[in-house]
């Protein structure tokens, strides 16, 4: 679909254009190429219909329906709907239906958007690839024999194929940055804090964030506004109305300060793809010529993110997922007694990938192994924290890539977890820090496929962070 969501908005507060047709053209793009891509985990068509009529009537009588009027809105399925299956692509949930919508659910609805489906993911948001889905792969829409990137892929790869125009991931480790690199679109990690996670089934709760996919930096600008802003249901949610991003996306950048992250842009850890630096160069040439400073820059600790990243999220994770359990929620396996049925419930309802993340974390907390793992890990992301606070001093933002290399193919990495835990390397450190960071579609590679190039800024930085990435979009030929 050609049009952007701030179009589509416009066009149905106006009355030029129905809800509902936008709805059924959608609807028509996922009837043609749903099967291959695999996008959803659940279409909400009659749903949506029936939204996008609500949304109509407001418009006939007069009222402003909101600033997503109409636009349809894919939801990563670790999102709760109320009534409506919340399965995060795992057994263990797949036929739990939440009791309430989660906060990000409610406020696209009082912004006017139409929620059009759940989207798949890794399992729990667990991987790289959206392989680990108990429910198949998503494929990814410019090469379906090619991954769409993960956890958040469904979502990518449907703002990617035209299925919805906008869509909601979570960030942990690079959930919603990496997928929308490698099916090039935007895609936003807010400062944590930003937007509420009420209603987000909990992975690494220190570090999950809910962001926005777009293909134009001022469409997720105005998802996020959407979407961000204190919540008083979530203990983390920072007590402050939402940043005012979209303001600020024509300023520019001369005058700014922009440092290139020089262990991740091919000094430092191995495996950076040489085209996808050949792209961060561009891209840093191109804001030096929109007036920017631009140099590169050392953030010494970043190597070490990946290393602290597999200890923490894992830990919280295993604490976390203890709460299925055969008795609260979703699937139960019986057996003769209480552990036999907990046991048995959780052989059958989790896939290896959480199996794995659950005994990790397990042993990193154990009494005999906690300083030596977590301890020694939380003090990593400290270092991780002062290092970008040092970098801050000199820069306004910071350049890197946001994944190590462009769409693999499917199959290829799941056999070694090592592999794909590598893909989060340029995107973890903002997770740890707490910091906000944003993937720019920026051309391609040398294989023809996206690249993405990740704009970082500091804490509570969101509105420069958008507006370099706006620049950034407007070099693009
Ligand atoms: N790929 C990372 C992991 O497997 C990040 C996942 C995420 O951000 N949800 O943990």
């Amino acid at each position: 679909m050609a049009t952007t969501a701030l179009e589509v908005a416009s066009a149905v507060r106006a009355g030029e254009r129905s809800a509902r047709a936008v709805v059924e053209e959608h609807l028509a793009v996922i009837g043609e190429r749903e099967a291959e891509v695999h996008a959803f985990n659940l279409v909400m068509a009659d749903e949506a219909r029936e939204r996008a009529d609500a949304v109509d009537a407001a418009v006939a009588a007069g009222s402003d329906p909101g600033p997503l009027a109409g636009v349809p809105v894919a939801l990563k399925d670790n999102m709760c709907t109320r009534g409506v299956p919340t399965t995060c692509s795992s057994r263990i949930l797949a036929q739990w239906r939440p009791p309430y919508d989660a906060t990000t659910v409610e406020r696209l609805t009082a912004a006017g958007a139409v929620i059009i489906g759940k989207t798949n993911l890794d399992e729990f948001a667990m991987g790289s690839s959206t392989e680990n889905s108990a429910f198949g792969p998503t494929k990814n829409p410019h090469d379906t024999s090619r991954v769409p990137g993960g956890s958040s892929g469904g979502s990518a790869a449907a703002v990617a194929a035209g299925f919805a125009p906008l869509a909601l991931g979570s960030d942990t480790g690079g959930s919603v940055r990496q997928p929308a690199a490698l099916c090039g679109v935007v895609g936003v990690k807010p400062t944590y804090g930003a937007v509420s996670r009420y209603g987000l089934l909990a992975f690494a709760s220190s570090l999950d964030q809910i962001g926005p996919f777009a293909h134009t930096v001022a469409d997720a600008a105005t998802l996020y506004e959407a979407i961000a802003g204190h919540d008083p249901r979530d203990s983390t949610s920072i007590p402050e109305p939402a940043a005012p991003v979209s303001s600020w996306l024509d300023d520019g950048v001369d005058g700014m300060r922009v440092g290139v992250i020089s262990e991740l842009s091919g000094g430092g850890i191995e495996g950076i793809a040489s085209d996808v630096q050949a792209r961060v160069r561009v891209a840093a040439d191109a804001l030096a010529a929109a007036g920017a400073t631009v140099e590169e820059t050392s953030v010494p600790s970043v190597i070490y993110g990946l290393t602290a990243y597999y200890l923490i999220a894992p830990a919280e994770a295993s604490s976390n997922l203890a709460r299925y359990d055969g008795v609260r929620y979703g699937l139960r396996v019986d057996g003769p007694n209480t552990e036999a049925m907990n046991v048995a419930t959780r052989t059958a309802g989790f896939g290896d990938e959480v199996k794995r993340r659950i005994m990790l974390g397990t042993y990193a907390l154990s009494a005999g192994y906690y300083d030596a793992y977590y301890g020694k890990a939380q003090r990593v992301r400290t270092l991780i924290i002062d290092d970008f606070a040092a970098a801050y001093e000199k820069y306004d933002v910071l350049l890197s890539p946001t994944s190590p290399t462009t769409a693999f193919e499917l199959g290829a990495k799941v056999a070694d977890p090592m592999t794909m835990y590598v893909n989060d390397v340029c995107t973890i450190p903002s997770n740890l820090a707490g910091h906000p960071a944003i993937s720019v579609p920026y051309g391609v590679g040398d294989d023809g496929l996206p690249v993405g190039v990740q704009v970082l800024a500091p804490l509570m930085g969101d509105v420069t962070m958008f507006r370099v990435a706006a620049a950034l979009e407007r070099s693009l030929p």
